[in-house]
């Protein structure tokens, strides 16, 4: 089993996330691709509830069966660190090929994560790039290049506008507007 891994503070999961998923398990073979809230995260501060951005995250992807949102990081206290949750996957799944699906953003960061060669042990490196960007080609990881369509769009985006009242339809999937919209969430209402 070909076993995706795709890890995030999803504050909120936007189209962004979805289109880039799903390119990734078309590119990869992926039987399933995991997508994985990060309760605290290591190097940015998150202000969402871990539960809330779960249920976002569970919203976001219903009714794919290529998806599935799992409280992994959540279940854990303390940061979240990459290199565990891969070792827990690594447990759980042992027959499994772990593929960690990340963005060129975050991959360029790697090297300040913990344990750094570990994480490329215990998964093959899949990096979301579109055409024209600037691939990190740093020879300690490398990383396998996934082409998506990426739609140019972020959740600071997204919390941006519901913080100053315009709308996010269209951006996210109704089912996380409605979240957002009942949890008052981002400092604003979002329409
Ligand atoms: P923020 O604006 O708060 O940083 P974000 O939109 O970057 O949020 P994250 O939760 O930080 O979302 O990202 C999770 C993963 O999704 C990362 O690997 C990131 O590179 C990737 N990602 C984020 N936005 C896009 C997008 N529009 N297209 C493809 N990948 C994306
Ligand atoms: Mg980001």
């Amino acid at each position: 089993m070909r076993l995706g891994v795709y890890g995030g503070a999803f504050d909120p999961p936007h189209l962004g996330h979805l289109t880039a998923a799903s390119d990734a398990c078309d590119a990869l073979g992926l039987d399933r691709l995991l997508w994985i809230p990060s309760a605290v995260h290591p190097l940015k501060p998150v202000r969402t509830a871990p539960e809330l951005r779960l249920e976002m995250v569970r919203a976001a992807i219903q009714g794919d069966p290529r998806f599935a949102a799992d409280d992994l990081e959540l279940r854990r206290t303390g940061p979240s660190y990459t290199v565990d949750t891969l070792r827990a996957l690594r447990q759980r799944e042992p027959g499994a090929a772990l593929f960690f699906v990340t963005g060129a953003d975050n991959l360029a960061d790697l090297p300040r994560w913990r344990e750094p060669d570990q994480i490329a042990r215990l998964a093959t490196l899949a990096v979301m790039s579109r055409a024209g960007d600037q691939l990190s080609a740093d020879p300690a990881f490398p990383a396998v290049p996934v082409p998506v369509t990426r739609v140019d769009l972020s959740s600071t985006e997204v919390r941006r506008r519901v913080a100053a009242g315009l709308s996010i339809r269209y951006l996210v999937p109704e089912a996380v507007r409605e979240v957002i919209a009942r949890e008052r969430l981002y400092g604003g209402h979002s329409r």
